[in-house]
């Protein structure tokens, strides 16, 4: 994610910001213009500051969930990220509400990554057999979904928006990093594999040599995942521990992972960001002179990141918090990830 900056006063804005903080302009941001776009707020038609176009906020605004803006002309009342909500929690709930909430900046954030990467992405409300759909729920007696991918339907359940259940899950998982944007980059990485590894010969063929046979028994991979209490020998090939259960677990594992890395060198790059410690070891300097996204060898992103994740753990050690990237890389890993980095580079 870059940092945006108003266009009527220059002040600096987060992606999730609907008003300038110094000049009180209403902003939102537009994905059309992949930028944050600022409004007269005594104006009643929202024209643009920077050219004059005419906008209107997503109709989840009201609930301050999204700060997406709709060109007038396209005359639609979602945005193209809200458009993807199939099922929201009921919103008498303040709780539940609530929860809603972080579920729409992680979601909002994962959308302008696609976005980034030119994936596709398209409600199923308009393509119903290729299209994308978010359920948002409580667990309940009524279902037995839980968090996950099925067929183009991710489901998200709301208790991961809780604090005290995620940091119950890390332990009773043994995973050290579990977010809502984690989650979001995983799940979405099944859905993709689906659009672009099983319709493609090719790239599953390549996908096989790297992942391994995704066709072996699923369930049956998992439950023995479960049972053998997870003393698999995984860190030389994987990146996390569940990632070894199957080579689809894998796939969406690494997927993440892949959009952790790139989201975190967008941010250093739009900030300018270079280490140079007070060491001889030169592998731990860097600085990301480059838009990842723009960047053909995904060796030279991880070369000029992986500094700057190192300082940034440092950063979170001195405040007393979790590292933010709490994970090695090994090579195995990274020939995975620059599989997932040419295919994606392949489809522009
Ligand atoms: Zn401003
Ligand atoms: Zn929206
Ligand atoms: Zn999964």
């Amino acid at each position: 994610m870059k940092i945006f900056e108003c266009d009527h006063c220059h002040h600096a804005l987060f992606f999730e910001n609907n008003r300038c903080e110094k000049c009180g302009y209403l902003t939102g941001f537009s994905v059309e213009e992949r930028n944050m776009l600022s409004f007269d707020p005594s104006v009643l038609v929202m024209t643009s500051a920077k050219d004059e176009k005419l906008f209107r906020y997503c109709a989840n605004r009201e609930y301050d969930v999204c700060n997406w803006l709709i060109p007038f002309e396209k005359g639609e009342r979602f945005c193209a990220a809200c458009q993807l909500n199939r099922t929201i929690p009921n919103l008498s709930d303040r709780q539940n509400f609530q929860k809603w909430k972080k579920l729409e900046v992680a979601k909002h954030r994962l959308v302008y990554q696609l976005d980034r990467l030119n994936l596709p992405y398209v409600s199923k409300f308009k393509n119903t057999m290729d299209g994308l759909f978010f359920d948002f729920l409580s667990r309940s007696p009524s279902h037995n979904r839980m968090t996950g991918h099925s067929s183009g339907v991710i489901t998200i359940l709301l208790e991961e928006a809780d604090s005290v259940h995620l940091e119950k899950m890390k332990s009773e998982l043994l995973e050290p990093y579990r977010t809502l944007i984690g989650h979001f980059r995983h799940e979405v990485g099944h859905y993709f594999w689906d659009m672009l590894i099983a319709k493609d010969s090719e790239s599953l063929t390549e996908f096989r040599a790297i992942f391994g046979d995704e066709q072996k028994d699923y369930n049956q991979a998992l439950l023995t995942y479960y049972q053998s209490k997870y003393q698999s020998d995984w860190k030389g090939s994987f990146i996390s521990q569940y990632a070894s259960s199957h080579p689809w677990e894998d796939w969406a594992e690494t997927w993440a992972h892949y959009l952790h890395i790139m989201a975190m060198a967008e941010t250093s790059f739009s900030f300018g960001l270079s280490v140079n410690p007070l060491l001889y070891e030169p592998a731990l300097q860097g600085k990301i002179e480059f838009d990842p996204y723009e960047t053909l060898d995904f060796n030279l992103i991880f070369k000029a990141w992986f500094p700057i994740s190192f300082a940034i753990n440092s950063l979170n050690r001195s405040m007393g918090i979790p590292d933010a990237y709490p994970f090695v890389v090994n090579s195995a890993v990274l020939r995975k990830m620059r599989f997932i980095h040419r295919l994606l580079f392949k489809m522009r």
